[in-house]
């Protein structure tokens, strides 16, 4: 009998992440609200700054990235030094376990939460351990319930995906404060520039040894193609991380096209208003078909519907019509869908579509 290597324990239950959908059979003109990209695309900052770079690509980039560590703490206040740059904040996440988790550790992420935390967890060994929410929100008691001596990391998206909904700074403040001083809470703010003066959980990181801050470039900046995310905690931890971080995780292309991008902060204000508005017509509009959704805080909201069947139906509707939108199942909520707030044409078509849906439902 041939054997074959066998990787470790764990690594064959992972079920890998798939991306949104981004094309449609026989179209060349899909819309595709089902990865909540940027509608406004990428601002001009970014793409003069990937023109500008060319000249240097025979050279290794920087393997500290202090460029683009310091305009992101001039940017947010923050101390350059515990800043962390990675391939996204997919990259960060996986930082987090690799140095926390591990075989015998177990790693907490709620109900309806984003999956990379479930896969980066087990990629690391350890055993990944879902506590429920309330109504499609965080809820902190759970997550306590669900702490053991095992425990390293819990992950809580505030924004979160792909419910939208959010939680108050203070039962973030409660989970943080209750949390036995073993266990690392990560504060995923990938949407945090869509809620007005929110910080994504910065005062906390600051105020605690215990908790993480993630962020990305990938949302309101338009460059979820560039690959560019960063973290913010205490000194120890982010010594921790740049341990298992390779030197040139970021390529100079990145490294200097995220930075031209978080300095451009008429840009972070535009898309913020813009997303609002849209976000608001478009929730309205689809709650008049009787869609509802949760308030959302973030660039996408989650359309209820009244089963699987329902949502699948209006799904196919979309599709008809070229709009791709995101199948939720996967997230234990098979009678939704995520819809990203495009613009305000892409709105229009989406409300267009759902009237269509519900007439033929008559
Ligand atoms: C989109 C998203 C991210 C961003 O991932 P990147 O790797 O930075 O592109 C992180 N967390 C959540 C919850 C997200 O929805």
């Amino acid at each position: 009998m041939t054997r074959t290597p066998v990787p470790r324990s764990g690594i064959d239950r992972i079920a890998p992440y798939r991306g949104g959908e981004s094309r449609l059979e026989g179209r060349s003109d899909a819309l595709k609200l089902s990865s909540n990209e940027n509608p406004l695309g990428t601002p001009e900052a970014a793409k003069a700054a990937w023109l500008e770079v060319a000249g240097e690509l025979h050279r290794y980039p920087s393997d500290d990235h202090a460029g683009l560590r310091h305009a992101i703490a001039e940017v947010h206040g923050l101390n350059p030094d515990l800043v962390i740059c990675g391939a996204g904040s997919d990259e960060v996440i996986s930082f987090l376990c690799q140095a926390y988790g591990g075989e015998g550790t177990e790693v907490i992420h709620t109900e309806h939460g984003f999956s990379m935390y479930r896969i980066s967890a087990m990629a690391s060994g350890a055993a990944p351990v879902e506590v429920p929410e309330v109504e499609r929100q965080v809820a902190v008691d759970c997550i306590l319930d669900g702490v053991t001596d095992r425990t390293r990391l819990v992950f809580v998206a505030n924004p979160a995906n792909p419910t939208g909904t959010m939680i108050d700074a203070s039962e973030v403040s409660r989970l943080a404060e209750a949390l036995p001083s073993h266990v690392l809470l990560v504060l995923d703010g990938a949407y945090a520039e869509y809620v007005e003066g929110f910080d994504g959980g910065r005062a906390l990181v600051e105020a605690r040894e215990n908790v993480v801050m993630t962020r990305t470039f990938s949302k309101i900046y338009g460059l979820g193609g560039l690959r560019v995310g960063w973290g913010y905690g205490p000194a120890h931890v982010i010594s921790n991380l740049n341990r298992v971080r390779g030197p040139f995780n970021l390529s100079t292309v990145q490294l200097s096209v995220a930075e031209a991008a978080v300095r451009d902060r008429n840009w972070v204000r535009r898309c913020f208003k813009e997303n609002a508005a849209c976000r608001e017509w478009l929730s309205r509009s689809l709650a008049e078909l009787g869609v509802l959704s949760d308030p959302s805080s973030a660039n996408f909201i989650l359309a209820r519907f009244r089963d699987e069947e329902e949502a699948n139906a209006c799904d196919a509707v979309f599709r008809e019509a070229g709009i791709l939108v995101r199948k939720v199942r996967g997230y234990k909520l098979p009678d939704c869908l995520r819809i990203t707030v495009g613009s305000e044409s892409d709105c229009r078509r989406v409300v267009e579509s759902a009237r269509r849906f519900r007439e033929a439902q008559k």
